[in-house]
């Protein structure tokens, strides 16, 4: 069983980090033909915000993945929103009480902060040291009688061994000596987050686990939940963390902020998910792949241990790559909120074809619409190599301009005869006046786009 799934927390926008844990999760199922499930952990009340969850289903549907059961399209495991789980969680803790795997304590929490001091001071690991475990019915009676509301805790089992596979990092072993007794409910009676997180995995059918290598320490305390309630453990793969491009933990100043900063910014989805995808994955295709593609090729034993870098020039190389594919139609959706120059409707394609190698972000569309269908004005370098070139040379370029009727190819030639000059000494001043810059998109392309008239203007206007 492969099928897997996302499990955010709804106390934030999704940032590159959570959008990676999604993507690998839902290459995994996609690549197994297993279902994907998403699933919202807003157990913290404080913090989680249903505008956030919104978000997050938005920026998942924009990245390009998709579910077959969440809070917005139902299933057969609902409900998917955790705080509308609870009726199922008090009966789980019912369960483990009648057993005897968990116990209420009463301790309180000055109480058990001390016990942690004097744990630390003696130099040892802190963890529960069994107080409640052993109360007494009338005892317990006694406590409720005072009013004090207890906590749940689970009973760890007094010896063994317990053994964690994880696919990313191999088997570990624990001794479960190290393990203090912990707290699977709240007094104000909600679950403890890896508690409702194990279950609802296992309740949802859930077989693979892809998660943030911050969750390797919960795993073995969620395998004992499980297996106290004889619920199916799934496969569980941490995947390492992500380091800012100066190799600290990845934060808004050393990485690129949340998936929503990226898509403001003009990334394409697919710029985003094949970065991402190799953001800690191997993939032996070096082009762009498509989600299918990305879906067959996922393995999890091609993620790689070794932390993963943010590195903005990938990022950058991956939009490219993606603009160079991206069909015309959605090349000038993705252009045209950035426009101010307008484009008339049946240049719009050969607008888009002709500056698709020179743009990244949308708003560098602006100036090469302008160079077509309206006003620019010329930078620095532009102007320099005008102000080099002599006033016989534009009156050769606009008349031969003229005379071959506006051809391209028939230009060069006739202005290379005439002029006498050509590679770099012809072409970078016909780049400066007609456009204003000294790179960017084929002449050849631009030059039917803008007309005759308006670079007859600006031959004459280059002209000192
Ligand atoms: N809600 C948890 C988080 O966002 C989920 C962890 C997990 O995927 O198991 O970190």
């Amino acid at each position: 069983n492969l099928s897997s799934r996302f499990a955010p927390s709804p106390t934030g926008y999704l940032h590159l980090g959570n959008a990676r844990t999604a993507l690998f999760a839902w290459l995994a199922a996609r690549g197994a033909d297993a279902a994907f499930i998403l699933r919202m952990e807003d157990t913290d009340t404080e913090r989680s915000r249903a505008d956030y969850a919104q978000a997050i289903m938005a920026d998942l549907y924009w990245l390009g993945l998709d579910w077959d059961e969440g809070p917005d399209v139902g299933g057969a495991h609902g409900p998917y929103r955790q705080m509308e789980r609870q009726g199922i969680y008090a009966d789980l803790f019912a369960r483990l009480l009648a057993q005897g795997d968990a116990y209420p304590c009463y301790c309180r929490r000055e109480e058990l902060e001390a016990e942690r001091q004097r744990q630390r001071a003696a130099g040892q690991a802190p963890r529960y040291g069994g107080h409640c475990r052993h109360l007494s019915a009338e005892q317990r009676a006694a406590r409720e009688a005072a009013g004090q509301v207890p906590t749940l805790r689970f009973r760890i089992p007094d010896a063994g061994v317990l053994r964690v596979p994880d696919l990313v990092w191999g088997e570990r072993e624990y001794a479960l000596t190290e393990f203090g007794d912990f707290v699977i409910r709240r007094a104000d009676g909600s679950p403890a987050f890896f508690f409702a997180n194990a279950v609802d995995d296992a309740l949802m059918g859930v077989g693979l686990v892809l998660r943030g290598e911050d969750h390797l320490s919960n795993t073995p305390r969620q395998i004992l939940i499980l297996r106290a309630l004889q619920l199916a453990v799934p496969q569980y793969g941490h995947l390492p963390l992500i380091l800012g491009d100066d190799g600290q933990p990845l934060s808004k100043r050393n990485g690129a902020g949340s998936l929503r900063e990226l898509r403001e910014k003009g990334f394409l989805p697919e710029a985003v998910c094949n970065y991402l995808a190799r953001l800690g994955h191997y993939y032996a295709e070096s082009a762009l792949m498509d989600m299918v593609a990305l879906a067959r090729g996922f393995a999890t034993s091609r993620i790689s241990r070794a932390p993963a870098r943010f590195d903005a020039a990938q990022l950058e190389h991956w939009q490219q790559q993606a603009l160079q594919s991206l069909p015309a139609e959605r090349l000038w959706t993705w252009l045209a909120p950035a426009l101010r120059t307008s484009v008339p409707e049946d240049r719009r394609m050969a607008f888009v074809q002709a500056v698709r190698g020179n743009v990244l972000r949308p708003q560098e569309g602006e100036h090469w619409a302008a160079v077509c269908f309206g006003h620019f004005h010329g930078d620095a370098e532009a102007r320099s190599a005008l102000e080099e070139t002599p006033p016989e040379f534009w009156a050769a370029a606009a008349q031969t301009l003229q005379t071959v009727a506006g051809d391209y190819g028939s230009w060069v030639k006739t202005l290379q005869a005439a002029s006498g000059r050509k590679g770099k000494a012809l072409f970078l001043p016909l780049r400066a006046a007609l456009t204003g810059r000294v790179h960017g998109p084929e002449l050849a392309a631009l030059l039917p786009l803008m007309g005759m008239e308006r670079a007859l203007a600006r031959l004459a206007a280059a002209s000192p």
